[in-house]
């Protein structure tokens, strides 16, 4: 299997070329040149195995330039080693009114473990299989999530280094200590003074300089991201949809080949697009649902076709969410038409007006698929308060935004809630919407207070910071971000 870029110029690329590149020279998206298919026996196989054996059975169709033992131990070193706090990795807890699928029981409690526990793994390998010499060097600015979950992926990874700028002022006392404890021999952790547009255009400015990756090259470096665009962080996204199809099998909700629908907070829309491959595959899926917040860009489009970023920018309390650029998008875009110079041209549209309509015909091919709804915060708030009462279950305020859209959508069978975060990654949301006072109370003082009703304890994770030791300690001016990256290599 080959991966091509979704604009259409020529390059040719195995996998592990692919997540080494990030993004292809034309500006696009890596997407594999076929789609694997799979029938129900294969599916039905995957019952009897764990976690770690579905994955190793769905990436080895997409990762074909990777033998099966590489395969293996990228796996098990991602979902191996106690990482996680649920045996099963990503379970699927049976509720009365839906399934729904958990997938925060990694390292930081958010579903970007799921890819960014993976993709070190896949990055290193390839590395080694394409002989590459040079160390790759991860530059990450934060708002908070993903620099914690880049920084447990990467930590102590063969041949890599991972930095993480996060802004002084713009992340929580928790998302701070998350990050300023990060323990590994190839980490570091630095405050930007000013806020996120500022650590990442300074992040920007690094990549664009010429001069400076030239240097970095004579040093033995060369830089990349982590971000949710690479190759490598979606492919392992794939495998928790026949997960949760296998898991349904075996608690009898479903007989093989029934369809399920899946339910999908959205921002990026990586998380969604893998339920896409999966069905594409062959996964008996109904429907599967755009779920979003009020920054509703990506309902507006699957229902009008018109993708329109220019209108007001929100921030929520599903913040995973405020986005208003959905990269990957595109490649959903190419799947559906497979005309990569229409592509282009609809992604030169967004990036000249921020606007493009892709007609009639292609909507109508991807509401076949494709539902779309979107809550307000106060609606998030009254379901995360419903589901509590309803069935003692406490979802974060992303997964309560999928669960609205259960309730309002009509002819969703076997409904499979995708649940994004744990409820004590956002515990003053939740604390409020349960109505509980929160004032005067610091960040582990709710955290104790959320656990005096969840059905269960506060992750491990989270429970250890307030007495973890602070190893990173420096803070820098925009313009020395440069200067830290030398320092670090
Ligand atoms: C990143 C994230 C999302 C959105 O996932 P996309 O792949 O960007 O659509 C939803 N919920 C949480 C908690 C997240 O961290």
């Amino acid at each position: 299997m080959k991966y091509i870029s979704t604009r259409g110029n020529n390059q040719e690329l195995s996998s592990a070329e692919a997540i080494i590149k990030g993004l292809a020279d034309d500006g696009g998206l890596f997407v594999p040149d076929t789609m694997p298919k799979v029938d129900l026996p294969f599916i039905g196989e995957l019952q009897q195995l764990s976690y770690q054996e579905r994955a190793v059975k769905v990436l080895s169709l997409f990762l074909t330039d990777y033998t099966r033992e590489e395969i293996e131990d990228c796996v098990n070193r991602a979902y191996g080693n106690g990482k996680f706090d649920h045996k099963d990795i990503a379970p699927v807890n049976f509720l009365k009114d839906a399934s729904v699928l958990e997938l925060w029981h990694g390292p930081t409690s958010a579903f970007k473990d799921m890819a960014l526990q993976l993709l070190p793994q896949l990055l290193s390998t390839a590395l080694k299989k394409t002989g590459e010499q040079n160390e790759v060097l991860i530059l990450v600015a934060t708002s908070g999530d993903t620099g914690k979950a880049a920084l447990e992926g990467f930590r102590d990874v063969e041949q890599t280094r991972i930095m993480v700028f996060y802004p002084d002022n713009g992340v929580s006392r928790i998302q701070r200590l998350q990050m300023v404890t990060q323990q590994g021999g190839n980490v570091a952790v630095t405050a930007v003074k000013g806020n996120f547009d500022d650590a990442q255009s300074g992040v920007k400015a690094i990549f664009n300089d010429r001069e400076f990756n030239t240097r970095l090259h004579e040093k033995g470096f060369s830089l990349s991201s982590a971000n949710s665009i690479n190759w490598g962080r979606l492919v392992p996204q794939i495998v928790y949809y026949f997960s949760a199809y296998a898991d349904m099998l075996n608690e009898s909700r479903i007989k093989l080949g029934d369809k399920v629908s899946f339910i999908v907070p959205t921002g990026n829309f990586g998380d969604i697009l893998a339920g896409y491959y999966a069905m594409s595959m062959g996964l008996p899926v109904k429907k599967l649902v755009c779920a979003s917040n009020t920054n509703n860009v990506l309902t507006d489009f699957l229902n009008t076709g018109v993708y329109d970023r220019n209108r007001e920018f929100f921030k929520t309390i599903s913040p995973s969410m405020d986005i208003l650029i959905s990269s990957n998008l595109e490649r959903l875009l190419y799947h559906i038409t497979g005309n990569q110079a229409q592509v282009a041209g609809w992604m030169k549209e967004l990036a000249d007006c921020g606007r493009y309509d892709v007609g009639a015909e292609v909507l109508a091919k991807i509401k076949e698929v494709f539902s779309a709804d979107w809550s307000d915060d106060n609606a998030t708030k009254g379901m995360i308060k419903k589901e509590y009462d309803m069935e003692g279950y406490i979802p974060d305020p992303h997964t309560a935004v999928a669960w609205n859209a259960l309730y309002r959508l009509k002819g969703l069978d076997n409904p499979v809630i995708v649940s994004t975060a744990s409820p004590y990654k956002f515990n003053e949301s939740v604390l409020t919407a349960l109505g509980k006072s929160i004032e005067g109370k610091d960040e582990f003082q709710l955290l104790d207070e959320l656990a005096t009703i969840n059905s269960f304890g506060i992750p491990a994770g989270l429970a250890g910071l307030k007495d973890a030791e602070i190893v990173h300690k420096n803070t820098v001016e925009k313009a020395d971000m440069p200067k830290s990256v030398l320092q670090f290599t």
